[in-house]
């Protein structure tokens, strides 16, 4: 379903975060966005002016004619715009009072406030951008990385939609064969060259899509982060490691006020991958010492965290109390550090080394910040161990919605060739080979329900 941009009405809202800066944007989208902002605007004729150009003037109150802020207003004529109908945007003097006045104006004068992310629901809506792209603009916007943001900006362009494009294309024209076959058996052995033709193309789709989900796991976490917790008793220098890994303004803090998050995520940038820091308010909050000890709040923040950072004191024995810790993340990903080595060592180190299988045990001292560069190369290594270079330029997948499609269209595949296996009639292998084709269609989106739109959408920043 494509729909055409005649069918929308015009949409306005405040493309800028809210607050106080140098300049905050009203984007107005639709049929009727020019005609919103002449009655708004005082400056040259908007009638006359060429798209794609920023033309200085006024916002003037047309009920008042009371001049409510100076302006630089850039006109985009439909369809070479972000949603492909025309857009103006204003470019107004960065203050709360002022932007809110003339996101009303506009809204008075013929827009209607935009839902969250529906300037880029009408680019999809109107077939400029897939739905894979659209996702990647979100992606982009919340990029905690360098690799994140060059992960986003793939995606963007239409690298993983062409490959899905390719894939059902491949699909489709097999589907078409076997139709052919069927319609007009040119042979006697129709029906072996039919299973011949499906088991051949299921087999190779079903590879390239196994190649495409060996990336899953590095994407999604450029995409989402790596849960990370650094656990350890009290005193072993938690707090103070941390510290160490937020410093060099690497820390990205996230507030994401009014939505379901409505936590404050930490991000720690270390070599392009993205630590979501978990749990740290339990490591913060020094009043809480006693708390801290209870391996049940360890076990819980070991439970969320994808990589575990078991931090213990290299200048004590070991105690009872770090060996259950050893025990309780042997099965995770995790990083024995041995800390405060400044100090005269009394743990065991080859005790340790052989608890961890000899994998993994990194030596720091956070009062001298040792050991750090060691423990960020190992952290990179270990969820990129080709090195997150040599992956620049390939496609990801790092949206675990596609991640669950791919998967899907795998299994469907799996069931082609187990049909035929089987000695199922061809007519019923098909139904699965056309699952296949529907489960990847619902990546870029040539294939949706309206609601999945609505609620994808929903989860943008207003105004984008
Ligand atoms: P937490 O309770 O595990 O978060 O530990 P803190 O980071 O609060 O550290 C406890 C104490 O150990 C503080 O006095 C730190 O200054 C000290 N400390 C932390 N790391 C080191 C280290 O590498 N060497 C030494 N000598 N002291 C450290």
């Amino acid at each position: 379903m494509v729909l055409t941009t005649t069918e929308f009405d015009t949409i306005a809202a405040i493309s800028t975060p809210p607050g106080e800066g140098g300049i905050s944007i009203i984007r107005i989208s639709g049929e009727e966005a020019l005609d919103v902002a002449k009655k708004l605007y005082r400056g040259k004729d908007l009638d006359k002016v060429a798209s794609n150009t920023i033309n200085y003037g006024h916002i003037i109150d047309p009920d008042t004619n009371e001049e409510v802020d100076e302006v630089m207003l850039s006109v985009m004529r439909a369809p070479h715009t972000y949603t492909e109908e025309d857009i103006v945007e204003i470019n107004c003097h960065g203050g709360i009072v002022a932007t809110n006045r003339i996101l009303q104006l506009a809204l008075s004068h013929g827009a209607r406030m935009a839902e969250p992310g529906e300037f880029t629901k009408r680019a999809f809506l109107n077939g400029r951008i897939d739905l894979s792209q659209s996702e990647a603009v979100m992606d982009l916007i919340e990029a905690k990385t360098d690799r994140s943001m060059k992960a986003a900006i793939n995606q963007l362009d239409g690298n993983l939609s062409h490959l899905i494009k390719h894939l059902r294309q491949d699909i489709l024209d097999v589907l078409a064969q076997v139709e052919v076959n069927i319609d007009y058996p040119e042979y006697d052995d129709v029906e072996t060259m039919t299973s011949k033709l499906l088991r051949e193309k299921a087999t190779d789709v079903h590879a390239r899509i196994v190649q495409l989900l060996k990336t899953a796991k590095q994407g999604k976490i450029l995409r989402e982060g790596l849960a990370t917790s650094i656990i350890g008793r009290p005193n072993v220098g938690k707090s103070s490691l941390l510290n160490n890994l937020l410093h060099e303004d690497k820390a990205i803090v996230t507030d994401v006020p009014g939505t379901t998050r409505d936590v404050l995520e930490e991000y720690v940038n270390v070599h392009g991958v993205p630590l979501k820091l978990v749990d740290t308010a339990g490591i913060r909050d020094t009043t809480d010492k006693v708390e801290k000890i209870g391996v049940d709040r360890s076990r819980k923040a070991i439970n969320s965290a994808d990589l575990v950072l078991l931090v213990l004191n290299a200048s004590e024995p070991l105690t009872d109390e770090d060996k259950k810790l050893l025990s309780a993340t042997q099965d995770k990903q995790r990083i024995i550090i041995l800390n405060k080595t400044d100090l005269p060592t009394k743990i065991d180190q080859d005790q340790i080394k052989s608890l961890a299988d000899g994998q993994n045990v990194i030596s720091t001292s956070a009062i001298k910040a040792d050991g750090l560069t060691q423990l960020e190369e190992l952290i990179a290594k270990m969820f990129f161990d080709e090195g997150i270079e040599s992956s620049q330029n390939d496609i990801m997948v790092t949206n675990a919605r596609h991640i669950g499609l791919l998967n899907q269209a795998k299994q469907a595949l799996e069931d082609v060739v187990k049909g035929l296996d089987d000695g199922m009639p061809v007519d019923l292998v098909q139904i699965d080979m056309t699952r296949c084709w529907d489960f990847l269609g619902e990546i870029t989106g040539d294939s949706y329900q309206d609601e999945l739109i609505d609620q994808l959408f929903s989860q943008f920043c207003l105004g984008k």
